[in-house]
C-alpha cells in the first residue's frame, strides 16, 4: 500500500514536482515524506504519453451537509459536478451527511447507552455519508455522467487511534486513480475510515472536510475544493461587521489561527493536513446559480502557502495585509486560583489533573509573586470543561495549597491573526490602543508569531470586533 501519494507508476508523471512522498506511513504524526509544489499544473495537451482524453486537472470536490440536505440539493450538486468534469478533469468528490443527520444518529447511540461502545457509535454515525454517497453516484448517472461510490472501507482510507475520532493513516489510491482515470466520477463518503482490526471508523465531527483533504493528498490532486453554505473566508464574521471582506486567499499558517479562534469554515485538522501534504484548497459556496463563475476561476477563498500567497499577490498587485482577520470565540472559560504557593511544581500540580482529564487549556497567565511567597494564576478553558475542570480543582485545593478557585465564563476571546505581523512591529499596541480608547479592558494577552488574542468582558465582542476591524484598515469601501 502506498502513503500520499500515487505520482509513482503513474504514467507521464504530469504532477512531477507537486506530490511526491509516501512510504506506508502516511503523513499525520509521522516523519512526513509528502512535498509538494504549489506551482499551478500545466494544461495537458491531447495525445500526450497518457493518450486518450484531455486533462485538464485532477480535482476533488467536497459538499457539505446543507448542500447534501435533500434529493434536491443533491442533483444540484452533481449538476456542478458534472460540469466540472465535463471539463475534461478527473474527479473525486467527498459527501457529508445531509444536515442534522449526524446529529440524529448520534442522540440515538446515546439513547441506546449512554456509555456507548465507541466502535459501534462509528458503525452508527458513518451511514449518513453512506446514504448520500450512494445517492450522488446515482443521481450522476441518472444525469449521464459515469460515476460510482468507494466506502472508507472499499478503498480503503486506513486510520490510526480511537474511534470516534480517528485521524487519517494511509490511503490506497490505486484503483480509485484507475476508475477515475477511465472517466467515472469518484463519490467517497466524508467521515468515515477502516481502523487496523478491520472496523469501521470516523474521524471527529467536521471531519468529512479532512477526508476530502487526505484524498487530494492521496491522488496529487490539483485543488481541493471545499463547497459550502459560505463562499469564502472573510476578514471576520460578517454578521457582526457588515463591511467584512472575503479573502480571496489565505495562508495555511493563518487559516489555522482562524480556524482554532472561532471562524469555524473548516475542520482544523483538515489544515493542517492540507498544509503538511501541501494541498491547495479553495473554499467556495455551492448555492450559485448557472452564471456563477467556474471554481476553476478560483471565485472562493484559497488556502495556499507563504510562497504561493507572495506568488498570488504578485499577479494580482495586491499588497499584503499585515492582519488577514480578526476572530472571536466565545466558547472560553476563565479561571483564576488565588494565592497560589510560588515554589517550583505547584503550577505542574495545577495543570496535570487538567491534561489527565483532556481539558484544553488556552491562556495561562502567572502573576509575579509579590510577598508572602503567593501569587494568582489565570487560565481558560473550554466553557464546555468549565465545571469538570472546577471539581478537579477543588478536589486539590489542600495539596496544591491554593486560596479560591473563582471563574468566569462571561468572557471571549479576540484574536487578530496575520502573517505580516512576523516581520512588523506595532500590531498588539495598535490592538491594545484601540480597545482602550473605547474604554474595553483587556483581561489576558498571549501571542504567537502570527497572532494577538485578547480576553475582554464578552457583552463587549461585537464592538471590539468592529473597533480592530477599522483600526487595520480591513473595512471594504463601500
Ligand atoms: N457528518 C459529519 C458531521 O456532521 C462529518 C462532516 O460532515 O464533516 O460532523
Ligand atoms: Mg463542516
Amino acid at each position: 500500500m502506498r502513503g500520499f501519494t500515487s505520482a509513482d507508476g503513474h504514467g507521464s508523471g504530469w504532477r512531477d514536482g507537486r506530490l511526491h512522498g509516501g512510504g506506508g506511513n502516511g503523513c499525520i504524526g509521522h516523519a512526513c515524506t509528502v512535498t509538494a509544489t504549489t506551482e499551478p499544473r500545466q494544461q495537458m495537451q491531447a495525445g500526450d504519453s497518457r493518450g486518450k482524453r484531455r486533462i485538464v486537472a485532477r480535482i476533488v470536490m467536497k459538499f457539505g451537509g446543507t448542500s447534501m440536505a435533500g434529493t434536491e440539493r443533491i442533483r444540484r450538486v452533481a449538476q456542478i459536478v458534472r460540469k466540472q468534469q465535463a471539463g475534461g478533469n478527473e474527479v473525486a468528490v467527498v459527501v457529508s451527511a445531509m444536515a442534522g443527520e449526524t446529529d440524529r444518529l448520534v442522540n440515538f447511540a446515546r439513547e441506546a447507552h449512554a456509555l456507548y461502545d465507541p466502535a459501534e457509535y462509528d458503525v452508527v454515525v458513518a451511514s449518513g455519508e453512506q446514504v448520500t454517497a450512494g445517492l450522488l453516484a446515482m443521481t450522476l448517472q441518472s444525469l449521464g455522467t459515469p460515476a460510482r461510490s468507494w466506502l472508507g472501507w472499499q478503498m480503503p482510507i486506513r486510520t490510526l487511534e480511537a474511534h470516534a475520532k480517528a485521524r487519517v493513516g494511509t490511503i490506497d489510491a490505486d484503483r480509485l486513480i484507475a476508475s477515475m482515470e477511465s472517466g467515472a466520477v469518484a463519490v467517497i463518503p466524508g467521515f468515515q475510515g477502516l481502523s487496523d482490526d478491520g472496523r469501521i471508523t470516523t474521524m471527529g465531527r467536521g471531519g468529512s472536510d479532512t477526508s476530502a483533504v487526505a484524498v487530494a493528498a492521496a491522488i496529487g490532486a490539483d485543488r481541493c475544493d471545499i463547497y459550502t453554505d459560505v463562499d469564502g473566508v472573510y476578514t471576520t464574521d460578517p454578521r457582526i461587521v457588515a463591511k467584512a471582506r472575503k479573502l480571496k486567499a489565505v495562508t495555511y499558517e493563518e487559516m489555522l489561527e482562524l480556524a482554532s479562534v472561532g471562524a469555524k469554515v473548516l475542520q482544523t485538522r483538515s489544515v493542517s493536513l492540507a498544509m503538511k501534504a501541501g494541498v491547495r484548497v479553495q473554499v467556495l459556496s455551492s448555492f450559485t446559480d448557472e452564471s456563477a463563475v467556474s471554481a476553476d476561476d478560483l471565485p472562493g477563498t484559497l488556502i495556499v502557502s507563504d510562497t504561493e500567497m507572495d506568488a498570488l499577490a504578485k499577479e494580482h498587485d495586491m499588497e499584503r495585509q499585515l492582519v488577514t482577520g480578526i476572530a472571536h470565540d466565545k466558547n472560553e472559560a476563565k479561571i483564576i486560583l488565588t494565592r497560589v504557593p510560588d515554589r517550583p511544581g505547584s503550577v505542574a500540580e495545577i495543570f496535570e489533573p487538567l491534561a489527565g482529564a483532556s481539558i484544553n487549556v488556552d491562556m495561562i497567565i502567572q502573576n509575579v509573586g509579590r510577598d508572602k511567597g503567593e501569587t494568582d494564576v489565570t487560565f481558560t478553558v473550554p466553557q464546555a470543561d468549565l465545571a469538570r475542570a472546577q471539581a478537579l480543582l477543588e478536589d486539590r485545593r489542600e495539596a496544591i495549597g491554593f486560596g479560591r478557585v473563582i471563574t468566569d465564563s462571561n468572557i471571549a476571546k479576540i484574536s487578530v491573526v496575520g502573517v505580516g505581523m512576523k516581520s512588523h512591529a506595532g500590531v498588539a499596541s495598535t490592538m491594545f490602543k484601540s480597545l482602550a480608547d473605547r474604554g474595553i479592558n483587556i483581561q489576558a494577552i498571549t501571542t504567537s508569531e502570527i497572532k494577538v488574542s485578547v480576553l475582554i468582558d464578552e457583552d463587549e465582542t461585537e464592538l471590539a470586533v468592529r473597533i480592530l476591524h477599522t483600526a487595520y484598515g480591513l473595512d471594504a469601501e463601500s
